[in-house]
């Protein structure tokens, strides 16, 4: 790929939250643009009325920030090429419908939906595809201006010429072609005046000098038309490319719990930025190396040629993965700010960093530093049934050497575990098990000598002592 003038975009429309489908496509134009050190764009899709609202674009907005999914042009940045919402660009389309209307590449269609309903059941009745008849391309110019003086609601269609064959060459799918004879006329204004998506989007894509289009392979047989409403206007038509879609990890379509999983609720729970972008980056595109990255890397390993065709499979344990991943390269600050006040209240400030360092390797969501929080500084310790039976089998005997250990060493790990070596003769599991079990009411977490620096000497002294009992 050469990498002069790469301009990338993600052009959403805000009719709901991001979604991990959706953020995925974000996320490939980002790294494409970024790999060739070109531009990444935002542009909001907001020509249904009905469906788009303020309040999503605004989510995206924050979300895109959130992951670092910065853009360089698009709404509340600067650049040259806006307005970036659709619905404020009315006044350009206008201009390109009498382009189109000028070169008599349109014409006003009055069907109703109850006849273009028909009209489709009838074609499918005969085994045909359904498509445009073409009813309104054939009216006489009286015949217009006799329904446009009835008030007759009219869209605007684009005629699409007959017997080409359109033709592409797919970033990911290769060459692809199209019969023009298949594609029916398609409305390109609705009835209301508002632009259809063929037209806003692609003439979009042309003014804002796009250049590469990485999208959801949903769009593929759109991509005809739009190349032949782009050439009908003499305008430059990006590169395409269809990313094959998300599916669910069994291999149908993604189910509601996993389709459901917004970028606000994974936030919600914990989910860090990076981890999605690792995870995401690597649903449907392969790395040579399956490491952690950073922004930066996963960059500058993103490779055009690495988008699979397969549908990518969305897989739990992976996104898992990457959270731990997360957690074992956040900072100190960040994973202690991250932790919340479910943490926050349990710990004493001077207890914080080491506590970080303790738990890390078993926390994958705030939740579980919660649970470990309360479990180390909680007045009242649970005990598991596992840590019961566990305490029960080492018996009073073994607890009553170990108090004398402790109280002999502290936190010289190693030096309360030699003693209780000598005085017990255990050793492995039957010596770590009851005092692991006695001090945090659980068989496995953070490794026992940092535990056992952690918990307040009169806390680690009492639990001791409850379970000699
Ligand atoms: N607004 C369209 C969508 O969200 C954009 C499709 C495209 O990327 O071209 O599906």
């Amino acid at each position: 790929m050469t990498t002069e003038n790469v301009k990338t975009r993600f052009a959403p429309s805000p009719t709901g939250y991001l979604h991990l489908g959706n953020v995925r496509t974000a996320l490939f134009n980002a790294l494409l643009a970024r790999h060739g050190q070109g531009r990444f764009l935002l542009r909001i899709e907001d020509t249904d009325r009905e469906r788009s609202r303020p309040e999503y674009t605004a989510a995206l907005l924050e979300d895109l920030r959130w992951l670092g999914l910065d853009w360089e042009e698009g709404p509340e940045v600067t650049g040259t090429h806006g307005p970036y919402a659709q619905s404020e660009r009315t006044a350009i389309y206008a201009d390109y419908y009498q382009r189109l209307e000028d070169a008599d590449c349109v014409y006003p269609c009055f069907c109703t939906p109850a006849e273009l309903a028909l009209s489709r059941k009838a074609q499918l009745a005969a085994g045909r595809p359904p498509r445009y008849a073409g009813a309104c391309s054939r009216l006489s110019e009286a015949e217009r201006q006799a329904r446009f003086a009835r008030g007759l609601p009219a869209t605007l269609r684009f005629r699409v010429p007959t017997g080409r064959t359109v033709a592409f060459t797919d970033l990911i799918r290769g060459l692809q072609q199209m019969a023009s004879d298949d594609i029916g006329d398609f409305v390109i204004r609705r009835a209301d005046g508002s632009p259809q998506f063929f037209f806003a989007n692609a003439v979009d894509d042309a003014l804002m000098a796009v250049s590469y289009v990485l999208r959801g392979e949903d769009h593929l047989t759109n991509t005809p038309r739009q190349l032949l409403l782009l050439e009908a206007l003499e305008l430059p038509a990006p590169r395409y490319g269809h990313l094959s879609l998300i599916v669910g990890s069994d291999g149908g379509p993604l189910s509601k719990r996993e389709s459901a999983l917004s970028l606000r609720e994974l936030r919600t729970v914990g989910y860090w930025p990076e981890a999605l972008l690792n995870y995401l980056a690597r649903l449907g595109h392969s790395y040579e190396r399956d490491v952690w990255m950073t922004p930066t890397e996963l960059a500058a390993g993103f490779n055009l040629e690495r988008l699979g065709r397969a549908p990518a499979r969305y897989d739990e344990a992976q996104l898992l993965h990457w959270q731990s991943e997360a957690v074992q390269h956040a900072s100190q600050e960040r994973l202690w700010d991250w932790m919340g006040p479910a943490t926050h209240e349990w710990v004493p400030a001077e207890y914080q960093e080491a506590f970080v360092a303790t738990v890390r390797p078993n926390v994958r969501f705030p939740a579980d530093a919660a649970f470990w929080a309360e479990r180390l500084f909680g007045a009242e310790m649970t005990v598991s049934a596992d840590s019961r039976a566990v305490i029960e089998q080492a018996g009073s005997g073994f607890f009553g050497h170990a108090l004398v250990a402790y109280a002999a060493h502290g936190t010289d790990y190693q030096g309360l575990i030699d003693e209780l070596k000598r005085r017990t003769g255990l050793k492995g599991k039957a010596l770590f098990m009851p005092l692991r079990a006695a001090l945090t009411g659980e068989t496995h977490g953070p490794e026992l000598a940092r535990i056992l620096a952690l918990l307040p000497p009169a806390v680690a002294g009492r639990r001791l002592q409850t379970a000699g009992c």
